[in-house]
């Protein structure tokens, strides 16, 4: 059984037990499915089974799973500074204490409460001392440290771990994947489930494609190739955000690429997972650079991803890394200039 079925067989029981906490924090690395884990038990509380699991397909399990049930309410991130305020705090205080409207109890989603301001966390902390009957609140985060210890202390603790690829496989199959695709896309996924829905989308595998042959490509490092470069992820999001994000993801994958043509360089006996065309070509072009260029490559594109966050102008800084990985295929006598 997977992590995530342990942890929803142990909900369930609290359920039919009734021995189900007033407060949670459901901590852990992002995109690994805390938000949806919460959903899922909203819809086990609310379904008209009624038996602690959800069945999914009823109208209160719809409604749970879509944010959209009159006794569930959800807090995100509000204005410019990105934060749950007080306003909103209050506001949840009020929806809370009212009678819930199925009967059963009233259920609070925020997500991610590391972003309450001290003023909505200590007016938070009020309601979570003397919680009204039946209420559930689920704080949601990847910095439990940015959460007010006095909270923390009021909030049963669930860690949310990385999934393993085997969970990943077995939910993109579900969700209609291919067995050998699932098990491709599970292996890039690193354990995060947004990521792997992301990454088993073809038209955002064909822009990674893009990006990863312009990269390696013997021209790399042109003025025009960085822009291009930028140009291929930017055309879904078009923000500016949105496109380093996808910059950090393609180069998760290109170091995913790095650490196949290390295994077939040192001539590992462990078979390599079914590869496409292009994770073929590239490979190949890695493997070319020979372990000690695969290092400094790898070096490289850490020291790239680090700087992401930081760096004011993102295609500056993707030319000079385009500019240096063409220095390495140079090193390692590839054929530099003409494509
Ligand atoms: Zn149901």
């Amino acid at each position: 059984m997977g992590g995530r079925e342990a942890l929803a067989a142990g909900f369930t029981r609290a359920i039919r037990d009734g021995r189900l906490g007033h407060a949670y924090l459901f901590r852990g690395p992002e995109g690994v499915g805390k938000r949806e884990f919460a959903l899922r038990l909203v819809a086990a509380l609310e379904c008209q089974r009624g038996d602690g699991t959800p069945c999914l397909t009823c109208d209160p399990c719809r409604a749970a799973t879509l944010e959209r049930h009159p006794d569930l309410f959800v807090v995100g991130p509000e204005g410019a500074r990105r934060v749950l305020p007080i306003e909103r705090i209050r506001r949840l205080v009020e929806e809370m204490s009212s009678r819930p409207w199925g009967g059963r109890g009233r259920t609070a989603i925020l997500d991610p409460a590391d972003r309450l301001t001290e003023e909505a966390a200590n007016c938070l902390l009020a309601i979570l001392e003397a919680p009204p009957p039946g209420s559930l609140f689920l704080l949601v985060t990847a910095r439990p440290e940015g959460v007010l210890p006095t909270i923390r202390s009021r909030a049963m603790d669930v860690f949310f771990g990385p999934l393993s690829p085997g969970e990943i496989e077995k939910r993109l199959g579900e969700s209609g994947l291919s067995a050998e695709r699932a098990r491709e896309v599970a292996g890039l996924a690193e354990g995060s489930w947004h990521a792997a829905r992301r990454l088993a989308d073809p038209g955002h595998w064909a822009a990674h494609e893009a990006f990863l042959d312009g990269l390696l490509s013997p021209r790399a490092g042109d003025v025009e190739t960085a822009a291009t470069l930028v140009a291929t992820l930017s055309g879904a999001e078009g923000e500016d955000s949105g496109v380093r994000a996808r910059v950090d993801e393609v180069l998760s994958e290109l170091l995913a690429l790095a650490r196949n043509a290390l295994r077939a360089l040192i001539q590992t006996p462990r078979p390599l997972p079914p590869l496409s065309p292009a994770d073929r070509r590239h490979i190949a072009h890695l493997a070319a650079l020979g372990v000690r260029g695969l290092a400094r490559l790898v070096r490289r594109t850490v020291e790239l991803r680090d700087g992401l966050e930081r760096s004011a102008a993102l295609p500056l800084a993707l030319e000079a890394y385009a500019y240096d990985l063409r220095e390495m295929a140079g090193r390692a006598g590839l054929a530099a200039g003409g494509a």
